[in-house]
């Protein structure tokens, strides 16, 4: 296997010492071999709700307005998050999903049309693309940050491309300072999927906020909550316009109530009241949350640091904030006595330190082959454009990344110090008994 190591960290690992075993567990026998696990205890539960839950929510049952179209609460919200994340405009949605697509129709995403876009992301930001039977095109990873690399964007660019869209994956930010110039230059609009990324900053301002759009999700796993919700910010007077007319069935964001006037086309992507209620008291949590997520994850990175064959996802120096909604980091399996991933996340589990190996390549989902051959993508983009499009669909990068990452979610992240100790203690057990992870494998 090819292992491209950094020069930098490899040298210093190699003089920094292992973490010291602090418990029996953690220097006996592999849980996953039939030793004692570092940890029994669940991990922090999620949501986290209380009294302004449940008073918001019983608030908007009790008024009868249930709906935007005679409440109030969801604009509320959207002052407050447009407040939060400053950006003059935020349109709430019924999810993130919604946003991304109240977006491609906002900056006029079109069939034929090409969009930019990562591998390493959830499924949402290339159906959104397929939804407007568009091209998705994969620009490929940065192998020690997770995002897209935006070195390989130029290339890809053709007289079809459309629109760039970064994903700010994981929380962490993809590369604004290289994105955004040549997004402008090449007049693409540039919609930042920060779905993951509440409160996320680059140089100082929030994701999301950069870009001509930035989308955000409110689903039950996100750091900001409401069981499902979104929102798209922009300061664009006329994309606000056309977001908000294309999530409300064509109606005008001027006089949202006008009830049988349109002025587009568009659909009911609308957020009720209750979630509305449910994300502003959910606001009142996320700063604290996040600084804490903040405070652990940096605790973390600098422990698992030590560890040889550990490589925690950098940062860029432009991420002056990251949301962790996901803490990654790679495992390099010749430091692990050749022992697979597979292995490694199989013994972590059984030490009571939940894992996942994170995504596969989303550009080679076998799905993607049937949209494309079928009749509206051939009718639309013909077979030559289609048989270029598949050979320069390869992320070899990606490819390696999805192979190597191991994710930690972000509710364990709201956890205690000790119980970063004991991450970092599973590891480090794992490591020593690394002639033994083998026999996972065998
Ligand atoms: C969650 C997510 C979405 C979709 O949001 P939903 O609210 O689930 O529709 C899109 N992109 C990314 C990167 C996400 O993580």
């Amino acid at each position: 296997m090819m292992m491209m190591q950094q020069p930098t960290r490899r040298a210093f690992v190699t003089a920094a010492a292992t973490a010291a075993p602090i418990s029996a567990a953690a220097s006996g026998k592999l849980a996953a071999l039939g030793g004692t696990p570092v940890r029994r205890e669940p991990w922090p539960s999620w949501p986290v709700q209380g009294a302004p839950e449940e008073e918001g929510i019983l608030k908007v049952l009790k008024s009868g307005h249930w709906g935007r179209t005679t409440g109030r609460r969801v604009e509320a919200f959207e002052q407050a998050y447009a407040q939060l994340m400053g950006a003059r405009y935020c349109i709430a949605t019924a999810n993130g999903t919604s946003a991304l697509i109240a977006a491609m129709n906002a900056v006029d995403i079109g069939p034929g049309d090409e969009v930019l876009l990562p591998p390493y992301t959830f499924v949402a930001t290339m159906n959104v693309i397929l939804l407007q039977r568009a091209l998705p095109v994969f620009v490929d990873s940065d192998l020690e940050t997770c995002q897209m690399d935006p070195r390989k964007v130029e290339a890809l660019a053709t007289p079809a491309t459309r629109a760039l869209m970064p994903v700010h994956l994981g929380g962490s930010a993809a590369d604004l300072d290289a994105l955004l110039p040549l997004a402008r230059r090449r007049n693409w609009p540039l919609i930042e999927d920060a779905c993951q990324a509440h409160l996320a900053e680059w140089r100082g301002k929030k994701v999301g906020s950069l870009g001509d759009a930035g989308c955000f999700s409110f689903q039950a796993s996100k750091n900001l909550n409401s069981g499902e919700g979104g929102a798209l910010i922009t300061s664009n007077e006329e994309i606000a316009d056309r977001a908000f007319a294309f999530h409300s069935n064509g109606r005008s964001r001027k006089a949202a109530q006008a009830g049988f006037s349109y002025v587009s086309n568009g659909a009911n992507l609308r957020l009720t009241e209750f979630q509305a209620e449910l994300l502003l008291a959910q606001m009142t949590r996320l700063e604290d949350q996040s600084k804490l997520r903040d405070r652990n994850a940096a605790y973390l990175t600098r422990k698992l640091s030590d560890i040889p064959g550990i490589r925690p996802a950098r940062m860029y120096p432009g991420c002056t904030r990251n949301a962790w909604h996901l803490y990654m980091f790679r495992y390099d399996s010749q430091a692990f006595s050749g022992a697979s991933r597979r292995a490694f996340l199989k013994a972590l589990s059984a030490e009571g330190i939940a894992c996942s190996g994170g995504y596969t390549p989303l550009n080679k989902e076998p799905f993607i082959e049937k949209v494309l051959s079928s009749r509206h993508y051939r009718k639309v983009l013909g077979d030559t454009r289609l048989k270029q499009w598949r050979e320069k669909n390869e992320c070899p990068v990606n490819d390696r990344l999805c192979q190597e990452a191991v994710w930690f979610v972000q509710t364990m992240l709201l956890g205690s110090q000790a119980d970063m100790d004991q991450i970092v203690e599973a590891i480090a057990k794992i490591r020593e008994n690394s002639q033994d992870l083998r026999k996972l494998d065998a």
